[in-house]
């Protein structure tokens, strides 16, 4: 706690007196373009991996980055969901995995969580449909192969999800919303997103946003993916995302 004090003081005599501006600029509302909706895990922190300033990201943290389909929960993911496209006018949502995510690690082995951690166990229901998808259809992958399969169909599989949102769908169907796959790398602080038309993950400075306008995405090729060649062949080809696309 002592740790955290100190930088509340830091905070208050550093960071607020050099942003008084923008504090008082966003004391009359906010006007996030983006959510953000991730892991809680420690190792990923939205406003530092994407350099963001306060009132620029709105999010959704919870274990394993996952969206209840809509009318599963009343949790809070989807009132947040509701209010960030109807109240804010998000533009943006993007759901972003990590590697070695906790959570996938308990969806691989869900059946011992039952007993020991029965919130855990209920809660990783909601994601089932990406864990009966990997173990059908990667069942035959090494376990570290396969977690990372794991949290690559997971961000898939609550890009579904968020669909299933009245307000998401809506939005979609104006093109007033865009949603965006993310796997964030917390060894190196990469970051890989979801290519649609290539059914794949790839750098995120291959994505349309940032690729350079002087060379093609073949000369790039995915050299720079963090997944191996093999795995790049054989993964979101039996993601329902992969052939509703
Ligand atoms: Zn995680």
């Amino acid at each position: 706690m002592k740790d955290l004090i100190k930088g509340l003081r830091e905070f208050q005599n550093s960071y607020v007196p050099q942003h008084k501006e923008l504090l008082q600029e966003l004391s009359h509302g906010q006007h996030p373009r983006v959510l953000f909706i991730t892991c809680s895990d420690s190792r990923v922190q939205p406003e530092l991996i994407t350099q963001s300033d306060l009132g620029d990201l709105f999010v959704i943290r919870n274990a394993g980055n996952i969206v209840p389909p809509y009318g599963a929960t009343n949790g809070g993911e989807g009132a947040t969901i509701e209010y960030a496209i109807k109240s804010l006018d998000i533009q943006h949502i993007v759901v972003c995995g990590h590697t070695t995510c906790g959570a996938m690690k308990g969806l691989l082995q869900v059946g011992e969580l039952e007993e020991k951690m029965p919130l855990v166990y209920n809660w990783l229901k909601h994601t089932e449909a990406t864990r009966e998808l990997v173990e059908e259809h990667y069942g035959h992958l090494a376990k570290s192969e396969k977690l990372s399969t794991l949290v690559a169909e997971n961000v898939l599989t609550q890009i579904d999800n968020l669909k299933t949102y009245p307000s998401v769908r809506s939005h979609l169907h104006r093109n007033e919303v865009q949603l965006h796959g993310w796997i964030y790398n917390i060894v190196d602080g990469t970051v890989l997103t979801y290519d649609r038309a290539n059914h794949t993950f790839v750098s995120i400075a291959n994505s349309p946003y940032e690729r350079p306008k002087a060379s093609s995405l073949d000369d790039q090729g995915y050299g720079s993916s963090r997944l191996a060649q093999g795995q790049r062949d054989r993964i979101f080809r039996g993601s329902p995302a992969f052939y509703h696309r």
